[in-house]
């Protein structure tokens, strides 16, 4: 899992926005709320393409109510360090029904189609999380 520290090691202070690319998403992949851009690290790209296909092709991409951001210059909640959504790192999808330390209700067909393209999701945290998806590693892409 990806902390904080490593992130400010990697890219240093989020104001920099350092690594961030605005990602135009694939006409293809723009299927129901999927954005047509997003900014975000330069890391995110590959592994959240791969998520919006496999969404798609399992038709999970219809349990995809709201997009609820990415890039945000925020601390976690509860907490002082930054979250990963200050470095681009983390996207949170369905938050209305996937509230922090609530129980999520997300599919496990849906939250695969995250982890299998290396992605944690913060719904299996100790204090759950379950609109929160971030990037595993920032060395296997
Ligand atoms: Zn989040």
């Amino acid at each position: 899992m990806i902390t904080s520290q490593d992130c400010l090691r990697e890219f240093g202070d989020p104001n920099k926005e350092k690594e961030m690319v605005l990602y135009d998403v694939p006409l293809l992949l723009e299927i129901g709320v999927i954005p047509k851009r997003i900014y975000c690290s330069k890391l995110l790209v590959k592994p959240l393409e791969k998520a919006f296909e496999y969404l798609i092709m399992s038709d999970c991409v219809r349990e995809l109510k709201t997009w609820d951001g990415c890039f945000n210059i925020r601390a976690k909640k509860c907490s002082k360090s930054w979250s990963l959504h200050a470095w681009g790192l983390a996207v949170d999808v369905n938050a209305a029904w996937n509230g922090y330390g609530k129980k999520p209700v997300l599919s496990q067909d849906f939250v695969n189609c995250f982890v299998k393209n290396g992605f944690d999701w913060g719904g299996e945290w100790k204090v759950p999380d379950g609109m929160h998806f971030q990037l595993r590693s920032l060395n296997s892409f």
